[in-house]
């Protein structure tokens, strides 16, 4: 049996290899506040900064829509079995367009607009064109949304967006209503529309082992993805699932840095949520600014609970030693 370890594993890796999901076991194995974990760290922040050349980058997204949501993923604070929300609430298109405006102005790389599963596909084209025709032509904007056809794949391309992010969720089906088959059938239905695809392992728990970890390590892998990345759980106070736990920051660290060691060098992005220090020092370069309603917080408006604004997470990434990118963002091919 071949025996592993950490300096064999790094020094794989600085040929440029990626890890098999044997190797990624062990790596998320090691306790993350010891010497090795921190030299996986090390050299995930080395190979993100080789891949980016030092620049990081900031998205920031706003929701159009605010409402309890039949998806039920119990971590999520729109999920009806969840009880947080009652009412639904959506933005007038004026709004949807300041908003959108307003992250330009920040100097966020890629705009992102987000709806719970159920909103209407007419009306999000709707309010997109809307959007699209008012913001700077080269301005990213990335769809965050549920699940989809190819038709409507398509129609997203042909309006402007230039990708999506769509995660497979740890023990999607199991902790969510939604099917892990019809997950990866959208996922390829917008690569087949030359939609580029964002992805991260998401929302690790304690309860995650680490061979899952590692498995959706890889299949986030197999995608070929503009990023692939790690974000842990937030707990949404008073649910079931908030009695399983969270991560610690450092723990989601190891992981955002390990997934960097089983992503291919094509892949130059890999992001963490929520955004933070020890992330970025782990090889992170993409956070994300939010406002609006947000799936993690029982606020209905993120920016006056857990959502980060684009200038903090521009700070939090200079305090650990990176650059931000100005302009469209080169994960999405800008
Ligand atoms: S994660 Fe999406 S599909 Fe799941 S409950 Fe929340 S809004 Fe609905």
């Amino acid at each position: 049996m071949v025996k592993v370890n950490t300096d064999d594993l790094i020094k794989k890796s600085r040929n440029g290899e990626q890890r098999s999901k044997k190797e990624l076991i062990y790596l998320l194995s090691l306790p993350p506040d010891s010497v090795d974990s921190y030299l996986v760290m090390a050299e995930a922040n080395r190979i993100s900064k080789e891949l980016s050349q030092g620049k990081a980058e900031v998205h920031a997204q706003f929701a159009l829509n605010l409402a309890p949501c039949p998806g039920n993923c119990v971590f999520c604070s729109f999920a009806q079995i969840n009880g947080i929300f009652s009412e639904s609430s959506q933005l007038k298109p004026e709004e949807a367009v300041a908003h959108a405006k307003q992250f330009e102005q920040d100097g966020a790389n890629a705009v992102f607009v987000m709806t719970t599963a159920k909103y209407p596909f007419e009306k999000f084209i709707e309010i997109s064109q809307e959007i699209r025709s008012k913001i700077k032509p080269e301005t990213t904007l990335i769809a965050n949304i549920g699940d989809q056809s190819l038709d409507n794949a398509q129609r997203l391309k042909d309006i402007g967006y230039t990708g999506v992010y769509h995660a497979l969720r740890l023990r999607e089906g199991k902790d969510s209503n939604l099917s892990p088959e019809k997950r990866k059938e959208s996922i390829r239905h917008f690569q087949e529309a030359g939609l580029k695809v964002g992805t991260c392992v998401e929302p690790v728990g304690p309860e995650h082992t680490d061979e899952e970890i590692a498995e959706m390590i890889c299949f986030t892998a197999s995608i070929q993805p503009s990023y692939s990345g790690a974000a842990r759980r937030i707990s949404i106070p008073n649910t079931p699932i908030a009695k399983r736990g969270m991560i610690s920051e450092l723990r989601m660290a190891q992981i955002v840095a390990v997934t960097r060691l089983g992503i291919s060098r094509t892949v130059m992005g890999n992001c963490t949520h929520e955004p933070c220090t020890l992330g970025a020092l782990a090889g992170a370069n993409l956070f994300w600014a939010e406002v609006g309603a947000n799936p993690r917080d029982v606020e209905e408006n993120t920016e006056k609970g857990r959502g980060g604004t684009v200038n903090h997470c521009k700070k939090l990434f200079h305090e650990s030693g990176w650059d931000l990118l100005k302009g469209p963002s080169r994960y999405y091919g800008g």
